[in-house]
């Protein structure tokens, strides 16, 4: 499965928690600034030395696939966790997933009809 990750997300600066933005490729960013990660640098040198904890950050990234069967897969699991019910997929959002897979049924139908012969429409 292809993965990529979704445009536009942050992670917390591991010395400061300010967020940074996260390239769609190459490493996720540790700190905000070389400042930061001198910072962190120098605290982790006390923290072996015993003089100072340091906290560490667990920083989570989200992917989206990035073709077919990765869908095909996540889509899976949303029907999963439809059928596990309320305490996944609340009650209250069961109108905004249904709006979402309407969106994507339209477009699959759309789809099926331009097969073969498809111009993108944005
Ligand atoms: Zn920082």
């Amino acid at each position: 499965m292809v993965v990529r990750r979704l445009a536009g997300q942050q992670v917390a600066c591991g010395w400061c928690g300010k967020q940074v933005m996260v390239k769609a490729r190459g490493p996720v960013p540790k700190w905000c600034s070389a400042a930061c990660r001198q910072r962190a640098w120098e605290a982790s040198r006390a923290a072996a030395a015993g003089t100072l904890a340091v906290r560490v950050v667990d920083r989570q990234v989200l992917v989206v696939p990035g073709d077919g069967a990765g869908w095909v897969e996540q889509l899976g699991l949303l029907a999963r966790q439809l059928g596990q019910g309320p305490g996944v997929v609340a009650d209250y959002d069961l109108d905004a997933v249904t709006d979402a897979v309407e969106l994507v049924a339209d477009a699959l139908t759309q789809r099926q009809l331009w097969r073969g012969r498809f111009e993108p429409w944005e």
